[in-house]
């Protein structure tokens, strides 16, 4: 079994930051846990992650315990959102609208009216590099599927909301989004580093610049030091040290520069500080899906906080999509999004 990087790394950082030592191979992560990590995790002391004792995969009840623990100190608030009116006609031109799906067809089947969850989360990032720069950020995802609902967490004050005691929870808020909570948080890395952007890019050019500096100035001295070298007054000793410095040069530059990479790395420490859990009734319809000889039923949502028709994950890397392509597969297809279609 090859390991997900990404879930790879989100175990190891996980592990580490808790007090784990984790050794890395191709299929295996071998972790060495302290008593209270492995006791909180209910893994054993010595453990190998992704072996086929503890598969590390997405919707695996492994992951879903790692998620747990990484996420169990946040502030949780539950609350469900009141609708005043549900949509129940025109879902063909919604559909149309915000979903399309390549090289298949569609059909919308049965429409019904249910209630679904969402997570909003807020992460709060600080970048440390020559310079400093701390953001928050705020990102709503679907629960069961993961699927990132732009917009959501802005238009959520619109609406009435009703909130509940941690003891008095309805059951739809359900414990098993591990993995799309693991979706969500790769999501909020990319947002928290296209906010980043201009910060990264100020750093790149400024490396750029003292980089340059530097080779030109490490240049001109090696210029000015050979000029030197024909002075009638240096003894042979000055010449040779003369020289012996000018061939140093080079190695000396390249440290300067190495330790001007270092000064501009940028060191980045993402924490979520809080997340808030909404149970929403939404329009949920069922549509069949025929590709090639093939046909398959899949639901989707009509958002009535967005007003929009959700947008789905791409069954492939799960990354958040609306344009769908599908693809065969051993069962069938599967959807895909179109980074992964072209794969
Ligand atoms: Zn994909």
């Amino acid at each position: 079994m090859i390991l997900d990087s990404d879930l790879a790394r989100f175990a190891t950082d996980f592990l580490e930051n808790n007090g784990g030592l984790v050794d890395t191979d191709s299929d295996c992560l071998h972790a060495l846990l302290p008593a209270d990590l492995s006791a909180a995790l209910d893994f054993p002391e010595e453990v190998r992650l992704g072996g086929d004792d503890y598969p590390l995969l997405y919707g695996s009840p492994i992951l879903d315990r790692l998620v747990h623990a990484a996420t169990t100190d946040i502030p949780v608030v539950y609350g469900a959102i009141a609708i005043p009116y549900i949509k129940k006609a025109g879902f063909d031109t919604a559909v149309a609208h915000d979903l399309s799906f390549g090289n298949g067809k569609v059909q919308i089947g049965v429409r019904a009216e249910t209630r679904t969850s969402y997570m909003v989360i807020t992460g709060r990032y600080i970048a440390l590099s020559d310079e400093r720069k701390e953001g928050l950020m705020r990102l709503t995802f679907h629960e069961p599927s993961g699927a990132i609902i732009e917009k959501f967490e802005n238009s959520i004050t619109d609406f009435e909301c009703t909130y509940f005691r941690q003891d008095t929870l309805p059951p739809q808020f359900s414990n098993r989004i591990g993995a799309s909570l693991q979706t969500a948080l790769k999501s909020l890395q990319y947002c928290i580093a296209e906010d980043m952007a201009p910060f990264t890019a100020s750093m790149r050019r400024r490396l750029h610049r003292d980089v340059t500096n530097t080779r030109e100035y490490y240049r001109s001295l090696a210029e000015e030091m050979r000029v030197s070298l024909a002075h009638p007054n240096l003894s042979d000793t000055q010449r040779m040290e003369r020289q012996q410095k000018i061939n140093s040069l080079p190695a000396e530059a390249e440290r300067k520069i190495a330790d001007l990479q270092h000064k501009y790395d940028i060191r980045i420490d993402i924490r979520i500080c809080a997340a808030e859990r909404y149970i929403v009734n939404v329009a949920q319809l069922i549509l069949t899906i025929l590709y090639r000889k093939a046909t398959r039923t899949l639901p989707v949502f009509y958002n009535p906080v967005t007003q929009r028709i959700d947008p789905l994950v791409c069954e492939s890397c799960h990354k958040t999509t609306r344009r769908i392509f599908l693809q065969d597969s051993k069962t069938g297809f599967i959807l895909v999004c179109p980074e992964c279609s072209r794969a």
